[in-house]
């Protein structure tokens, strides 16, 4: 398989600057695209061809295909023949757009001893018998067929990893567009698929795989990691995991799968044969994907709540690695708890572990939330007593050694409210908000006001996603790079 980083510049001279810059970076073919000039000249092609032409691929996408600036369809032709006449070592042409002319583009090509690529580009979501269809008909033209098709959802890219796997043998690129669709560019070397479209100077589609994950995948046994839930805009797992992959050079990539719940069954069904080894996650499946596991360990057990998968050889093991980053950062903080009276506000999920983590130390916990009843049974799950209170009269109680925050409330884009009355703050020793973004949540800017002493939700993300990282793949977790791309993300 060749890895191919997507150029798409406004001249020639900054398309050359930007693929030199990418080949250096170890792709093995830049894609000029064309259409991406602003005036494209017989001329720039040649300036290309004879800078990098055996290393290329020339691509002149139509604006109903997703080019960019179109051409009338003479000055298309003149172009498309000029571009099969000289030395790129691919020339991409369309299936429909270029109906009439393509017997004689191969023909050029094939005299020139370069590979015409025949494409179509779906600008909806098609049928997977439409698409093999249409995949048939390209590489009935050309050496090459390349089809790309939105995927709307996981099913959908998991069906045409399976349509490809149908096709060895042939020649071929097919490419899910989209975010679900980046399952068909991680598994593109089992896939059997000729090339790989990475990102160059700027993304060109989307769900694109950036240059250093595709040279990561290019060989065939890849691994695919990811983060299931929905929605998943907030997370940022996706940036901490490849940046960790990145740091340790591993042959795998980490993906969003947004799905909905009936999905989970089928994906994990699938595991094996999507190479995929390992997955977080997050809201509102922690508790739905512990009933789908082989196995739960002893935290996911009690808690009935998982947030990281273990896949291998069809079978699943549920973790719950929350609970490790939240007892791992008491520690790097130094609060040792041991019969101190900590309030815990919320009573979701992340809640529920940390209430698990605390009372393993020794604290005295009381809970309180905006919905009574919620508290109440997270209250009734476990076998140590933990006071109920009422928001409002948390102020009035304590003094509190430790205030965890573990709602969302103060989550950048949500309104600046504090989960509990401000006053709280005035018998609090120290602020846990599991908030991380932004970095100083509004919880966290009170307790500075009063001089109270507080941390954000980071350091209890990343040591989770430390230990994920370490079940799925065996090494030690690259700190300090996942540490890096976090604080990126969130600044
Ligand atoms: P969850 O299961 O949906 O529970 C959310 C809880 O917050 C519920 O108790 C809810 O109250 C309460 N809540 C929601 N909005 C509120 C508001 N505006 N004011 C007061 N209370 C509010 O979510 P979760 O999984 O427990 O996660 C909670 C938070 O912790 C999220 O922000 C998540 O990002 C964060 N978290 C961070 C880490 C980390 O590593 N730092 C790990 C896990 C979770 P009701 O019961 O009344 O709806």
């Amino acid at each position: 398989m060749h890895v191919a980083a997507v150029i798409a510049a406004g001249t020639a001279g900054e398309a050359e600057q930007q693929a030199r810059a990418c080949l250096r970076r170890g792709a093995d073919l830049v894609e000029f695209r064309i259409d991406a000039l602003r005036h494209p000249t017989a001329g720039d092609l040649r300036r290309l061809a004879s800078a990098l032409g055996p290393r290329a691929i020339a691509t002149l996408r139509s604006p109903a295909q997703g080019g960019l600036h179109g051409l009338d369809r003479d000055a298309r032709h003149a172009l498309l023949l000029e571009a099969c006449r000289l030395p790129f070592r691919f020339v991409d042409a369309e299936l429909t757009t270029d109906a009439e002319r393509l017997a004689e583009y191969a023909k050029v090509a094939k005299s020139r001893a370069k590979d015409l690529i025949v494409s179509h580009h779906f600008d909806a979501p098609a049928s997977l018998e439409e698409v093999g269809e249409i995949l048939d008909a390209c590489l009935a033209q050309g050496r090459v067929g390349k089809v790309a098709v939105p995927a709307a959802t996981v099913d959908e890219a998991v069906a045409l990893v399976d349509l490809a796997r149908r096709k060895s043998g042939a020649r071929f690129a097919l490419v899910g567009m989209g975010t679900a669709g980046m399952l068909t560019r991680a598994l593109a070397a089992d896939m059997g698929q000729e090339i790989q479209y990475a990102t160059g100077n700027r993304v060109t589609a989307p769900g694109q795989l950036g240059l250093d994950a595709a040279l990561r995948v290019r060989a065939k046994g890849a691994f695919v990691l990811g983060i299931v839930g929905h929605p998943l805009g907030h997370s940022l797992s996706p940036e901490i995991h490849e940046a960790a992959l990145q740091a340790v050079r591993l042959p795998g990539v980490y993906l969003p799968f947004d799905l909905a719940e009936a999905s989970l069954e089928p994906l994990l069904a699938a595991a094996d044969r999507l190479q995929l080894r390992g997955l977080n996650v997050t809201i509102p499946y922690k508790e739905a994907i512990a009933g789908l596991m082989d196995e739960l360990d002893g935290d996911a057990e009690a808690l009935e709540a998982v947030n990281t998968v273990v896949l291998h050889e069809g079978w699943a093991k549920g973790h719950n690695t929350d609970t490790f980053g939240f007892r791992t950062s008491l520690r790097s903080l130094g609060l040792r708890l041991g019969e101190r009276r900590v309030l815990v506000v919320g009573a979701g999920g992340a809640a529920k572990a940390v209430v698990h983590v605390l009372l393993r130390e020794g604290a005295k916990v009381a809970v309180a939330n905006r919905t009574p009843a919620r508290a109440e049974a997270l209250a009734d799950a476990f076998d140590d007593t933990v006071e109920v209170l009422a928001p409002e009269e948390t102020p009035r109680k304590g003094p509190w050694d430790l205030l965890v925050n573990a709602t969302p409330a103060g989550t950048m884009g949500m309104e600046a409210v504090l989960p509990v009355p401000e006053a709280v703050l005035d018998r609090t020793g120290f602020v846990y908000d599991l908030v991380y973004n932004p970095p100083e949540t509004p919880l966290l800017a009170a307790a500075k006001r009063r001089g109270v002493r507080g941390t954000n939700g980071l350091e209890m993300l990343l040591q989770q996603a430390a230990q994920s990282f370490e079940l799925w793949t065996g090494k030690s977790a690259p700190y300090e790079a996942m540490r890096r791309a976090a604080r990126e993300v969130a600044a």
